[in-house]
């Protein structure tokens, strides 16, 4: 599931073949932008800004949000101007972006749009401290947490307006290495601070690794304390994991997709 490493890596990819380059041609499989045509355009740079990732053009911007499904691809063009194949259906494509040499596909965006300045900022205007910006202020964050002192810790973390960055997996991940329930409202989180201290250690050293990881080992054994391994027993000490529909009600106030959550009832309190 994208996250805000997983829309760092992609910026950082998509920056390495398209920064600084010319479009030769833009296909937006969208209504709405069906008609924008960005060929001639020189790509400033391509950045994330949480989880949302944006293709920045001087007087506008492509902002793509890749849900649960979205994702760019990179693909060389060959000198004949062939198509390349893509790994992805192609109905699933809803962004084409041509240079010379390079072909960027975004499929199954959850969002696509093209942007002023002043409407970026002002979609963008609602998060949080980006756990992985230039401008990440773990103090800023925490007084944004400690604004809603009873919404419990796990909701709390998936709210990009307290901290850009964080989903469903690093939330479980945070909460175990933490030692506390997720369900635990925010103001009798004894440890906020290293809360914050995790979340943003977590999501820095997964941001180029092709395979996430929160465990200490990335090439052997399971990649996540908890998430997803429900029923299985604990890494630290042996009871079974739960998953818990615990949250739910909240999540949908927070207009946050229904989402499962993991912990160890032993190791967390
Ligand atoms: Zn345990």
């Amino acid at each position: 599931m994208p996250e805000g490493d997983t829309v760092f890596r992609q910026a950082a990819v998509l920056h390495a073949a398209l920064g600084g380059k010319v479009l030769t041609s833009s296909d937006f499989r969208v209504p709405s932008y069906a008609t924008v045509d960005l060929s001639g355009r020189t790509v400033e740079r391509v950045i994330a800004r949480g989880k949302h990732l944006l293709m920045q053009f001087g007087d506008l911007t492509v902002q793509s949000h890749l849900k649960m499904e979205g994702t760019w691809h990179v693909y060389p063009r060959d000198e004949q101007g062939g198509r390349p194949r893509w790994r992805r259906p192609a109905h699933t494509a809803r962004c084409v972006l041509r240079t010379r040499d390079q072909e960027a596909v975004g499929f199954s965006l959850g969002e696509l749009s093209v942007l002023s300045p002043a409407e970026e900022t002002e979609r963008l205007a609602h998060l949080g401290p980006d756990l992985l910006g230039p401008d990440w202020d773990a103090a800023e964050a925490t007084r944004r947490l400690l604004s809603a002192p009873q919404r419990s810790i796990g909701v709390a973390l998936l709210d990009q307006r307290n901290l850009a960055g964080v989903g469903n997996v690093f939330r479980s991940e945070i909460c175990f290495l933490a030692g506390i329930l997720p369900t635990r409202p925010v103001a009798e989180v004894a440890n906020l601070a290293r809360v914050i201290e995790l979340s943003e250690k977590l999501l820095t050293v997964n941001r180029l690794r092709i395979r996430r990881c929160t465990t200490a080992n990335p090439t052997a054994g399971p990649p996540y304390w908890v998430y997803g391994r429900g029923g299985k027993p604990c890494m630290r000490c042996g009871t079974r994991v739960r998953k818990s529909e615990l949250g739910e009600a909240e999540l949908r106030k927070a207009a946050v997709a229904d989402r499962v959550i993991y912990f160890c009832p032993s190791c967390q309190s």
